[in-house]
């Protein structure tokens, strides 16, 4: 399962606290992070994170492309709502391309709980029929 881990500034320390709490299912997946929350998940944890640039630089639009070629299974995003951010455009889009794909998001640590759990069960299993039946999808479709 492709997963994209990502947090604003203020809610870093949530989720590299949530991702050592749930390092043992997450090593099981191919993680994918904006720049600056990948480099603390990889220092603090010792997982494996590729790294797309930081999100103000176009990680959530890197991000966004994958749902768009329907290759990232599930999205932790823990946002901050009390700071406004530079690229709140990029921040809605990438929700948005998350509620055209349905693709499972957490925007926050209460969500994310749950999503984790069902993660672990097998619950979005349905990704991987998702994925065989469509295909990534190219830009030559
Ligand atoms: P960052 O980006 O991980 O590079 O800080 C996150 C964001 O603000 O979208």
């Amino acid at each position: 399962m492709k997963i994209a881990l990502i947090a604003h500034d203020k809610k870093k320390d949530d989720l590299v606290r949530f991702t050592i709490a749930y390092q043992a299912i997450f090593q099981e997946h191919e993680l994918y992070a904006t720049g600056t929350t990948g480099k603390r998940i990889i220092n603090e944890t010792g997982l494996d994170v590729i790294r797309f640039r930081s999100g103000p630089l176009g990680g959530d639009q890197q991000i966004g492309s994958m749902i768009a070629n329907n290759d990232m299974d599930l999205i932790f995003f823990f946002r901050d709502p009390l700071t406004a951010q530079p690229h709140e455009p990029d921040v809605s889009a990438l929700i948005r391309l998350c509620d055209v794909y349905s693709i499972p998001l957490a925007t926050n640590m209460g969500t994310a709980e749950i999503l984790i759990k069902g993660l672990e069960r097998g619950d979005f299993s349905w990704r991987i029929v998702a994925k065989k039946e469509e295909g990534p999808i190219h830009f030559d479709k």
